[in-house]
């Protein structure tokens, strides 16, 4: 061979390898060009579902229960019926915006939800959320002595709290939160795994809740007489219940919740859960405890309420000591994000 063979042959090679290595390029480019193209489309599709997931309407479908008659209103206007009928009014400002927040983000999980056919939510505050019309919350408030001065402030602290937070939800991942709360907590919340179905939900898990002792009812006590303890769990349960007083270990609490609530009670010859206890005698929460004494019991409660999520006594106790709305509501549900939705 030829030097100058050898040098065509040497030159051709490098134009072969040169046209390689810019195909390999041009290629990866494309496909650089297409992941990123892939990746604008999903950040596109997950903000266009975020918003979708966001958007709210303006106007709900109210139900009043007790006329059956179904009522569309503004959001805010139904907010204001609630916030009210939900916590005293004279709580403190940044605690009545935490409940207009946590009021509003638990109407539009419910509607998300859709557990109500013909409407949205109703008023009845064990299905849905407490609700009563401005006239009427104006009504209840004379019935308790208020003088028109008192009612105007209170009236313009409600909407104060539902305006100055307009829009305001709380998310968890992207998802209304279930935003639970309760009159009471007695100094710690409960657990999610404790109660309804045993769910486990990461935002609803126990924290310190301070200043509780300024509610009415954070002590109370239900006296009952052997007889009147069987005649209660016999009517509101299919069990039946027999109780030997002369047996020792007749009535005794098995066992614990994590924050230190009652899970469960021998009575008699059965095992209670204790929140059928709660319900089968009356009693304000979970967390109690049991005396025997002669032919009397006596459970001694700590607490209003089912302990889950925020903590009204709490909540105005903190607002008290400074913490703003948003501060107690993420005090009060773990790990949770506030956005603003947008209206429709
Ligand atoms: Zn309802």
């Amino acid at each position: 061979m030829n030097k100058k063979l050898i040098v065509y042959y040497a030159v051709f090679c490098a134009l072969i390898v040169f046209i390689l290595l810019i195909s390999m390029f041009v290629i990866k480019k494309w496909e650089d060009k297409d992941k990123k193209d892939n990746e604008v489309k999903e950040e596109i599709e997950k903000v266009k579902e975020y918003e979708k997931k966001n958007k709210v309407p303006q106007n709900i479908r109210l139900k009043i229960t007790k006329t059956g008659e179904i009522v569309t209103m503004d959001i805010d206007e139904y907010l204001k019926g609630v916030v009210p009928s939900e916590m005293p009014p004279s709580y403190n400002m940044e605690a009545l915006k935490a409940q207009a927040v946590v009021a509003r983000t638990y109407t539009y999980e419910k509607m998300q939800n859709n557990s109500h056919k013909d409407c949205d939510v109703c008023d009845n505050f064990a299905c849905c959320q407490a609700y009563y019309n401005k006239e009427q919350i104006l009504n209840i408030w004379t019935g308790r002595k208020f003088d028109e001065n008192t009612r105007k402030e209170y009236w313009s602290k409600v909407e104060e709290a539902v305006d100055s937070t307009n829009n305001i939800v709380i998310t968890y991942k992207g998802d209304y939160i279930k935003a639970y709360f309760h009159a009471n907590s007695g100094g710690k919340t409960e657990s999610s795994t404790e109660i309804w179905g045993k769910q486990k939900i990461a935002y609803l898990i126990p924290v310190e809740s301070l200043g509780e002792e300024e509610h009415q009812y954070y002590k109370t006590e239900v006296i009952l007489t052997i007889d009147e303890l069987e005649q209660k769990l016999n009517k509101g349960s299919d069990k039946k219940c027999n109780i030997d007083i002369n047996n020792e270990d007749e009535i005794k609490i098995l066992s614990n919740t994590v924050s230190g609530r009652v899970r469960n009670v021998k009575i008699g010859n059965n095992i209670y859960e204790a929140t059928d206890l709660r319900t089968l005698l009356g009693l304000k929460s979970t967390n109690f405890t049991i005396d025997v004494n002669d032919n009397k019991v006596i459970f001694k409660v700590t607490g209003y309420g089912h302990g889950l999520g925020m903590s009204q006594t709490g909540s105005n106790y903190y607002a008290k000591q400074g913490w703003t709305y948003d501060q107690i509501i993420k005090h009060y549900y773990t790990g949770v994000d506030i956005t603003r939705a947008t209206q429709t």
